[in-house]
Parts: C-alpha cells; structure tokens; sequence
C-alpha cells in the first residue's frame, strides 16, 4: 500500500479498512505489538480508487486461516481461509471509518473507533485455525518436523529439544499429481487440552485437519514408551474435543533405530481390532515414506472438506435477507448487502480474487437464485452496481 500523500479536499470519506489473507504469515503475533491502524481520510487517489470510493484503501493483513469474529455478538464476520481472500469490514466510501485498534491474538477485545461525523465503535476477535489436510501430531521429538521437511519442500526448524516450533509448519505434498496439505502440529503434551505448554492453542490448528497422522518414536529413543505415547496423545486430542474421532493412520518413526522392530509389534497388537493402519518408516533413511505417502493418498478422497466458518449475517444489517433476485425488463438484478460485501471484497483485477467471487456466488447460492429466476447462458444481470453476464 502506497503511504499517504498531503491530505485530500474530501476529509469525509475515509478509507476502506479491508482485511487480507496473506499465505506469507503464519501467526497473529504482530497484533500484539500493533493494534492502532487507520485508514487514511479520503485523497484523491484516483489511481488506487475502485468504484468511485474517494478514500484510500487500507490492508490490514493476517495469515490464511484466521478467523474474525465481532466480540459484541460473537459472530463470525469472516473467515479468511484462502490465500488472498479479501474482506471490507468498513467501507470508507459509506461514510468514514478512522481508526482500528486490533486484540492480542487471543480473547481480549480490540475496537474500530472513527473519528469523523459517524462513531462507531466495533470490537474483533481473532483466531487462527490454519487450514490443512493433514495433520501431524504426535510427542515432541518423535520426528514430525523431520517428516514434514522429507515430504514436502517446507524447512522447518528441526532440533533435540521440545518445544522447537511455536507456530505449525505447513508444506504441500505433491505425489501423482495430487496436492496435499500437512501441517507440522506442535507442541501437544500430556495436558495439553488444559493448556499445558500452549498446548490448547496447538490444538487449535488441529481442529481443521481432515486427517491426523499420528508420528511415534518406535524406538522409545528418549526412553519413552511409544504406546504409552500414543494413548497420551490420543486422550488430549479427545480432552479437547471432537478430535480423537478423526481419521487417522499412525507413523511408527525411527525404524533405523534398536528396539524399533520389538516396539512395532507391541504398537500393532495394542492397534489391532481398530482401523488404525501402522505403517514402520524412518525420516532420516527414508524407508517406509512411499508407502505413507501412499496411504495417505488413499485416505484423503474418502473424507470430508476441511471446516470453514460462515459469515453470520447481522439480522439487522440484513432484515434477514442477504439478496434478492427479481426480473426487471429483461434484467435480472440481484439487489442486497450480500452484494456490496462480495463486490467490495473483490478486486477485479486479480484472477486469485475474481475466482474467489465466483465460488462466492456459487456457494451462497446466487446462481441458483438466477437460475430458478429463469435466467440463462448469456443473460444480462445486474449485481450491485456492476453488469455481468450469466454463465452457469
Ligand atoms: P518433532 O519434535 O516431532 O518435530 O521432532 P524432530 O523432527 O525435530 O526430530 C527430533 C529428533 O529426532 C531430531 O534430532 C531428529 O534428527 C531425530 N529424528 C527424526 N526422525 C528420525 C529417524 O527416523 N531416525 C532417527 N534415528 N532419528 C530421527
Ligand atoms: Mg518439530
């Protein structure tokens, strides 16, 4: 974003304070040291305006995955779950938004404040639940991080003490042409559903996992017992909730190791009669990835999508109506806030975005609407302010 200039002749409007999935960042943090933004008054930046908004546009971004929620009501307003996804939460040209101040990552209240003719103050909580397919669980120092850099191209710190990584580790794993994405989930420890070691915060992450792979030390190399381990893990991820249903295939790592081979057969008898597959793999030699990787593969098309939140509506905002789809001289018009919240978050110029709109308008069932409205391949159809034609 381009820093303001001398103040324009319009000091009413106020910028548009539009929030950002960014894929570059991985935790909140930076709003605890920063939680005073403004939107700067309306210049006229004629180059940076989109729709005839006098104001500048203000981007507060926030890593893919972060949940928005309105503290007052404790309703969500957005979930920014793909990379580039933009939302409005205040749109200057309607009247001036100021100042945003944002929470610490976790409970406490941040507020917008403005300044100008309207005050209005809002308060925002945000969290983050980063979103893969897979989730690596697992004690600390079992190999998870180790695994997670062997199959995909991420990097993450790898080291022989707990709690090296504070934030989960993603990377993509590509095997015949199927993408997939792991996420390095660290720090769970007995306890941790109680919020032992930031446990709760870990667990988090976990909740939007479509799988687990649960990695044990099958050598007990710190003289931990590797059933035991899985059961601890098993039970917090229970403790917490809804987790300990999830799919999930166990990675019985460090099979370079003595004792291994004896603590494989103890793991699978303990497994037996379950569902749970055990495969023996080693990160550091590389023996048993395939056949992981494989399982995996297999896995994932049987399971459902990951969870992302809705938008709740704010019934008076709305009067319980997101759009409306009438027929006026051969024009059908789509007419709502639901309207101006997708257009608004939008940029047209962007293909990232401009699909975003469209599965937008799929999802929230705006082409159904045009459809049953009789509109075909071709037709004209006015949404908000903006001309489109009908495609299926
Ligand atoms: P995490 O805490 O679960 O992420 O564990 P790390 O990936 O950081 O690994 C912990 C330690 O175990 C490191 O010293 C790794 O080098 C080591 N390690 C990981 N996988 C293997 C393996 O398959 N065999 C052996 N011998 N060591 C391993
Ligand atoms: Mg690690």
């Amino acid at each position: 974003m381009q820093k303001g200039g001398p103040d324009g002749f319009d000091g009413v409007d106020g910028g548009d304070i539009v929030l950002l999935a960014d894929p570059n960042m991985h935790t909140l943090m930076d709003f605890r040291y920063k939680r005073k933004y403004t939107a700067e008054n309306g210049e006229n930046g004629a180059g940076q305006m989109r729709r005839g908004k006098s104001g500048k546009e203000l981007v507060i971004k926030m890593p893919v995955g972060t949940v928005v929620w309105d503290a007052a009501d404790d309703r969500v307003l957005c979930d920014l779950h793909e990379a580039g996804q933009r939302r409005v939460l205040f749109s200057g040209g309607r009247g001036g938004w100021g100042n945003a101040h944002f929470a610490t990552p976790t409970r406490q209240a941040p507020a917008f404040a403005n300044p100008g003719q309207k005050r209005e103050i809002r308060e925002l909580r945000l969290t983050l639940k980063s979103i893969a397919d897979v989730g690596l669980v697992g004690y600390p120092n079992v190999g998870k991080s180790s695994l997670l850099s062997v199959v995909t191209a991420a990097r993450p710190k790898i080291a022989n003490y707990h709690f090296t990584t504070l934030s989960p580790n993603l990377g993509i794993c590509r095997r015949y042409g199927v993408d997939f994405i792991l996420a390095d989930i660290p720090g769970l420890i007995q306890g941790a559903s109680e919020g032992a070691g930031l446990g709760f915060r870990f667990l988090q992450h976990v909740e939007r996992t479509r799988m687990l792979l649960h990695v044990v030390d099958i050598s007990g190399s710190e003289g931990r017992d590797p059933v035991e381990d899985f059961e601890q893990i098993t039970d917090e991820l229970a403790a917490y909730g809804g987790l300990a249903e999830r799919p999930t295939i166990v990675a019985a790592n460090k099979m370079d190791l003595p004792e291994a081979a004896e603590n494989l057969e103890r793991l699978r008898a303990h497994l037996a009669g379950t569902d749970i597959e055990v495969i023996p793999i080693s990160a550091a030699t590389g023996e048993g990835i395939d056949e992981l990787m494989n399982a995996v593969i297999r896995m994932l098309p049987t399971l459902p999508e990951t969870v992302v939140y809705e938008e709740e509506a704010d019934e008076e905002e709305t009067g319980g109506e997101p759009f409306t789809v009438t027929k006026e001289d051969g024009l059908y018009v789509v007419f709502g806030p639901l309207c101006d919240r997708l257009l608004a978050g939008t940029n047209f110029d962007s293909s990232d975005s401009a699909a975003w709109f469209h599965r937008s308008l799929r999802s929230r069932g705006v082409i159904d609407a045009l459809r049953a409205a009789g509109a075909k391949e071709g037709d004209t159809v006015l949404f908000g302010d903006m001309e489109f034609d009908f495609v299926e």
